[in-house]
């Protein structure tokens, strides 16, 4: 037998409603917002995300899936997906039609990373993006939409965590203070970080490494050291969350694991999932277009990963749907009528069964128990000649008869 591959999931039915509740829920809350669905490839020159992510970051460095194609250039899969929305947003000139643009995406990601719960080689993310606005009212309105989503799907046992990273401006120092604070801690750093402190010392504060963690708990705060025009910014966008009656904490450590961010930083957590306990996260980009070649104009985005969030929905038996109604039918004659009523109810949006071969009644309704259907219509001889079948209600037990001489609207009038 061939297998799959380790940290590839196979999302099985009786799994996969509660990704299409939570793919459903994310669309129609997203256009409510303005946003427009974007389909993007999974497959991407590796430059694009060593470019955009980061050359020392965890991913690019040991998480990528990258591979030379056929005639030797380098490819990746995608590790995540805003690399790659703003390459499309640049390549196709969106901005030239209208600067404000508002995106979403929803789609497979690939990052080389040890299997455990929460945490697969390819797993879904749901991602928003929002280009061309650097008002902090849209980092404000971006994560109402994520926790309002979140509500919907009934996720609210949740914390937000915002930062803000700076800008050119400021964090150059603030860089510097940084590398002179680890300078003295040098010999307790794990080697990742000690080689990041020599190529990036912000990636130390990401460290999942407890050592490191301990040291970065005493590292001096980012928020000392934002320019005025940060700070503002940070401010304003802390006020529009108080507005909102939104709760927030600020954690100047969450530097996020991705090195295009500037400013606001957020990140959504929770307590029930142990470990892998992030369920969402993005922050600000205002650079980054530049940076791949495009507009100097601002961005903002999230993602938000579907592996946790079906995790916690994991009670939701309710999403489950059941056949309306199964055609129990004996004899050929009656096996025929049933094979076309089942095809007409169909056509009128009702799912219906039956059951193909000439079984016993009796195996006919333990079929439609298993199916778990609402109602049973049986179709006996005696029915046949009078054009009539029995209708039963599978939870009451309640039976009607139905003419079904004239058609078959009485019938749906019953069961719809
Ligand atoms: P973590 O700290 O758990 O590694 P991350 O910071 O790497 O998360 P992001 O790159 O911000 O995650 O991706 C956004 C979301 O995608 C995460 O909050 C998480 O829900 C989900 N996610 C990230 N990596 C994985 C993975 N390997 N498997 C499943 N979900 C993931
Ligand atoms: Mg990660």
């Amino acid at each position: 037998m061939i297998t799959g591959i380790r940290g590839f999931k196979d999302i099985l039915p009786g799994d996969v409603e509660r990704w299409q509740f939570i793919e459903n829920t994310a669309r129609k809350v997203f256009e409510d917002f303005g946003f427009k669905e974007i389909k993007i490839p999974i497959l991407e020159k590796t430059e694009l995300f060593a470019r955009s992510i980061g050359e020392d970051t965890d991913i690019v460095e040991k998480e990528m899936y990258s591979f030379l194609d056929r005639k030797g250039e380098s490819l990746t899969l995608r590790p995540e997906a805003t690399a790659s929305v703003l390459r499309a947003y640049i390549e196709h000139n969106l901005y030239k039609e209208e600067p404000i643009k508002k995106l979403y995406s929803i789609g497979p990601m690939f990052r080389y990373e040890r299997p455990q719960k929460g945490r697969y080689r390819q797993f879904y993310q749901i991602n928003a993006e929002v280009l061309g606005i650097g008002d902090p009212k849209i980092d404000v309105e971006l994560m109402v939409m994520l926790l309002h989503l979140l509500k919907r799907l009934g996720v609210e046992k949740t914390d937000l965590n915002i930062n803000s990273l700076g800008c050119s401006q400021c964090r150059p120092q603030f860089r510097e203070t940084l590398r002179s604070f680890f300078e003295r801690r040098l010999n307790i750093l794990c080697p990742d970080c000690k080689r990041r402190f020599t190529t990036n010392p912000l990636r130390i504060m990401d460290c999942k490494v407890e050592t490191c963690s301990k040291v970065v708990s005493d590292a001096p705060s980012i928020l000392n050291f934002l320019c005025s025009e940060c700070l503002t910014h940070f401010d304003e966008v802390k006020e529009g969350l108080r507005i909102f009656e939104i709760p927030y904490m600020v954690n100047p450590y969450m530097v996020r694991g991705l090195d295009y961010y500037t400013r606001t930083a957020f990140e959504i957590t929770t307590n029930e999932l142990g470990a892998q306990n992030a369920i969402a996260g993005g922050g600000r980009y205002d650079n980054l277009l530049k940076e791949l070649g495009g507009p100097d104009i601002p961005g903002i985005g999230f993602a938000m990963g579907v592996e946790r969030l079906a995790l916690l929905l994991k009670e939701r038996k309710d999403l489950f749907r059941f056949p309306k109604v199964f055609v129990a039918a004996l004899g050929s004659e009656a096996q025929n009528n049933a094979f076309r009523l089942i095809a007409a109810l169909r056509l009128k949006g009702i799912w219906a069964e039956m059951d193909y071969g000439d079984k016993s009644l009796k195996s006919q309704m333990r079929r439609a128990n298993k199916l778990k259907v609402h109602f049973a219509l049986i179709m006996g001889e005696q029915e046949l000649k009078s054009g009539c079948a029995i209708l039963r209600d599978m939870e009451t037990g309640h039976q009607e008869k139905i003419d079904l001489s004239k058609g078959i609207d009485e019938l749906i009038e019953k069961i719809d």
